[in-house]
């Protein structure tokens, strides 16, 4: 029989789990049983979502790369419970740091998946109909996976990113219900993520608090000070690129980079975290160098695994934009009407070779180095490209810019893949 946990909206409803849940002394925390191995750690997400305001952030975060809407509002949920900040821990206007759970844990953000998958893949979907109150359930016992279904078309689910105001919120409820996959049950204490209840719009729900930081130590552990961790990657991410990853607690030999895989599917081989093994460190365990390989990635986030097997060997997410596509970097063609403007001078960028119908961001750079989206300074713009693919985009040159050179770049985000342009240099009067 399948054991659900389900968050509800209001004080009416609760539907709780069938296993049993015994509180934890002088805490409001509960736990389900069982816990997640390295090799349930993976997150995904089958973006169905079909609400008008699920999917309406268009705009891409240097922290979180490649991914918007659902998508990105649900990778933010998980990474919420992670040991450490996801890079620089921002890209969230509701809390100051996104990735505070202290304990020997992470999830492991592994893109998109084609299907809802079976109820150990791990995998967060849309679902149809309704259940009373029941706002979404993760489907338990979590050890050999989860699955986690949102009652898509009963509620007005929002993306975000910014606070919101009405309708529900998919990164709060999202993150209560990942505490359910983690191995959490439900808290007493109403500031909680993990309170039986959600509260208004879920947005509070968003950053855990104490109580579910004690429940995930509790579960996995104090995260270990020889935790290994990222600090920055540079280099070239692409297909065969060398890149450098900087950090600390780096094993001298045998650590392995997890890799977001590019399997796209609905079963379970597709959580599968590409794997980079037998890495070498430098610099007493700070710096690694390595090639990445010339296919089966893409970007979006990334973990070292330091040479050990347990929760306490493998960092925090660190973002990574690299283009494991290859074929998709540099496809959309963009052109400028005037590379050496005036400031307060309107020109107008257009471009051809976009995937129909999705949305696209523009940004700039003032160091050059394509793909620009883990190190842009701006965004130029944003909206949705045509059926055709071609469009254009008008912009004032700010008066800022004065003197300076621009590097400027079209990304759009498709099913998880990067369609990006070359790089349109504009040197500015
Ligand atoms: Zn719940």
């Amino acid at each position: 029989m399948k054991n659900v946990l389900r968050l509800a909206i209001g004080s009416s409803l609760l539907v709780g789990s069938a296993m049993v849940v015994a509180p934890q002394e002088a805490e409001g925390y509960t736990t389900i049983g069982g816990s997640l191995g390295l090799a349930q750690r993976d997150l995904r997400v089958y973006n169905n979502f079909s609400g008008s305001n699920a999917n309406n952030n268009n705009t891409i975060h240097s922290n979180w790369p490649q991914y918007d809407g659902a998508e990105l509002a649900l990778w933010k949920a998980g990474a919420e419970w992670n040991s450490r900040a996801h890079g620089d821990g921002t890209g969230d206007s509701t809390q100051s740091t996104v990735g505070s759970g202290g304990a020997n844990f992470s999830f492991v953000w592994n893109g998109n998946a084609s299907g809802v998958g079976g109820g150990n893949d791990n995998i967060i979907s849309s679902l149809g109909g309704s259940s009373g109150g029941v706002l979404a359930y993760c489907e338990t016992p979590i050890s050999n996976g989860w699955r986690i279904r949102f009652y898509g078309d009963a509620w007005n689910w929002q993306d975000g990113p910014g606070n919101v105001t009405s309708g529900q919120d998919i990164q709060g409820v999202g993150c209560h219900e990942l505490g359910h996959a983690l191995g959490l049950g439900h808290s007493s204490t109403s500031s909680a993520t993990m309170y039986a209840y959600a509260i208004g719009t879920g947005a509070p729900n968003r950053s855990i608090a104490s109580d579910d930081i004690n429940g995930v130590k509790h579960i996995y552990g104090t995260m270990s000070g020889g935790m290994p961790s990222i600090s920055d990657i540079t280099g070239s991410m692409t297909l065969g690129g060398n890149i450098t990853i900087t950090g600390t607690n780096f094993s001298s030999t045998g650590n392995i980079l997890w890799l977001q895989s590019n399997v796209l599917n609905g079963s379970n081989s597709g959580g599968n975290m590409m794997k980079v093994t037998g890495l070498s460190s430098s610099g007493g365990g700070t710096v690694i160098n390595m090639t990445l390989p010339t296919g089966g990635w893409e970007g979006g986030a990334v973990h070292v695994q330091s040479n050990g097997s347990g929760g306490s060997s493998l960092s925090e997410s660190h973002p990574f934009g690299g283009n494991g596509g290859g074929s998709a970097n540099d496809t959309i063609a963009m052109t400028i009407s005037d590379n050496t403007p005036n400031p307060g001078q309107l020109v107008t960028l257009s471009w051809s070779g976009a995937p129909s119908n999705k949305s696209y961001t523009i940004v700039y750079s003032f160091t050059d180095g394509s793909p620009l989206f883990t190190t842009w300074n701006g965004i130029v713009g944003a909206g949705a490209t045509t059926s055709s693919g071609i469009g254009s985009y008008n912009k004032i040159i700010p008066s800022r810019g004065s003197g300076r050179t621009a590097y400027v770049e079209m990304q759009v985000v498709d099913g998880g893949e990067i369609y990006n342009s070359n790089t349109v240099v504009v040197d500015i009067n």
